[in-house]
């Protein structure tokens, strides 16, 4: 693909981390930011790691469809992973691969830079892990953005660790329920809901990294809008210009990049022979996936409520390092006999097509792990959501979600790897809670999902961060 040759064109590069939850937003934003200014050609440096069958079918994918003809797609040259003893997160680990790949990453951008000389780069986009490349964007004087595919609450959270005393932090998060005040929420936070990385060594120190490294960009754009998280966004006074340009939600989702993924067709054949709004989703996130003990559980729980279902189960991966994959046979990890008992009634899958699934009208409720994307998903859509976090910042989400913006049905807050289980009861109550249709958040819900329409239309709070970071974008090469 040719980059344009012209002084009109302006000329970004992102790199982003290879996990779903980060690269799909940022080439979604991508795709809105070239279809909104033809002037804009985007370069994407992809990093391909090990163990991510998903993120690769994704880049295979993407990459080779083309979709867009302002939009190329680069694959960097693979490096030796980093050392094990030098990390003992996968924060930890992926912050220093990125580290290791800035000469590539500085070869690869000069390279366009000679190929193309005269549609200059005018911007390198980095995201939360990858702030390694802020230092070759100073190299090359070309200014650096973030983008930041999590709400701003978080954002607060890595720029508020990043000025933190760390042993002062240390004695804190030895009492899972003492208080933690943070500017970008209302009410206070308890230490259970911080996320479970930053109680390993290494996890705080990269977090804080990171979130010190966001004030050297020019800019932050995050996937989030004013509407949505008014407060939280007020509270981030202290960082570079923000720009609230969400929601960017990918709505041909893995349907469109997985399309012979066995699972589509036959879900939506499923789905449409059911009554509307009668069935609830469970899924946890392209990284989620629970102990046997607790996929028995909510087997029981699903029996005992008696609603239609569709769950995504994912099988824990066999190394700190992999992501989650399909079982081979769901009988090893299923109650005896539950799949006979609820034929007809509901379908246990692996991955699936989320947000297609969210976008059926037979889907009434969603228990979710409350990554960010999958909360955009669900109110974009207006399904409500009963909280179920499991790792990264889904247990900051789902408080947001439920005791912020009451934009959600508590089912736990606080869960993580290792948490007492979710019992079948406690399930049961949230889903009658979620499914009853008497709780206020499902109108709540729908308000919210009809202005991630308006806010992205001319003159929208969304729609005037875009034309706001174009200037910028713009206005270093006048
Ligand atoms: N997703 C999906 N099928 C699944 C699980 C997840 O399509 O079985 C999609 C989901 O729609 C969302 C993304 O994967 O777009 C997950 O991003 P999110 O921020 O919700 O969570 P993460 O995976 O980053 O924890």
């Amino acid at each position: 693909m040719a980059v344009p040759d012209d002084d009109d064109h302006h000329h970004l590069v992102f790199i982003c981390t290879p996990a779903i939850g980060n690269l799909v937003p940022a080439v979604e934003f991508a795709v809105r930011l070239v279809n909104h200014d033809s002037r804009f050609f985007v370069t994407f440096l992809a990093i391909d790691i090990p163990g991510t069958p998903l993120v690769n079918a994704y880049t295979q994918s993407r990459f080779s469809l083309s979709l867009s003809q302002d939009i190329q797609f680069i694959h960097l040259p693979p490096l030796e992973p980093p050392s094990p003893n030098l990390y003992n997160s996968y924060i930890g680990y992926l912050s220093l691969l990125f580290e290791s790949h800035k000469p590539n990453v500085k070869n690869s951008i000069s390279h366009l830079q000679k190929l193309h000389n005269s549609s200059r780069i005018v911007g390198i986009f980095v995201d939360m892990f990858t702030t390694a490349f802020i230092d070759v964007a100073n190299d090359l004087q070309i200014p650096s953005y973030l983008f930041f595919a999590s709400p701003a609450t978080f954002l607060s959270l890595m720029i508020h660790l990043s000025k933190m005393d760390h042993d002062r932090f240390n004695a804190l998060i030895l009492d899972s329920d003492a208080e933690f005040v943070l500017p970008s929420y209302v009410h206070s936070l308890t230490v259970n809901l911080l996320p479970p990385t930053l109680s390993t060594e290494d996890g705080l120190f990269w977090y804080a990294h990171h979130g010190r490294r966001y004030g050297e960009t020019k800019g932050v754009v995050i996937n989030t809008f004013a509407e949505l998280e008014p407060h939280a966004l007020r509270s981030l006074d202290e960082v570079p210009p923000v720009y609230a340009i969400g929601p960017v939600v990918d709505l041909g989702g893995p349907a469109q990049w997985q399309p012979s993924h066995g699972t589509h067709q036959s879900v939506v054949k499923w789905l449409d022979g059911q009554p509307e709004g009668s069935v609830v989703l469970l899924s946890f996130g392209s990284m989620g996936s629970l102990d046997k003990d607790q996929v028995r559980e909510i087997a029981f729980g699903l029996e005992r409520v008696g609603f239609r279902f569709v769950w995504a189960v994912r099988q824990p991966p066999k190394t700190k390092l992999e992501h989650p994959d399909d079982y081979s046979d769901l009988n090893d990890v299923l109650p005896e006999g539950f799949l006979t008992r609820t034929a007809g009634r509901g379908l246990v899958c692996g991955w699936v097509p989320q947000v297609t699934i969210l976008s059926h009208g037979a889907i009434g409720g969603f228990v979710s792990h409350c990554g960010w994307n999958s909360i955009l998903e669900s109110l974009w859509l207006g399904v409500p959501i009963a909280t179920w976090p499991v790792y990264a910042e889904q247990q900051m989400n789902a408080f947001e979600m439920v005791k912020e913006l009451e934009l959600a049905v508590e089912l736990r807050l606080d869960y993580r790897k290792g948490s007492k289980l979710v019992t079948a009861e406690e399930l049961e109550t949230a889903l009658r809670r979620l499914m009853d249709g008497r709780e206020d958040v499902r109108s709540r819900v729908k308000q919210m999902g009809e202005k991630c329409r308006t806010v992205l239309v001319e003159n929208g709070s969304s729609y005037r961060a875009l034309n706001s970071l174009i200037d910028k974008l713009t206005a270093q090469i006048l």
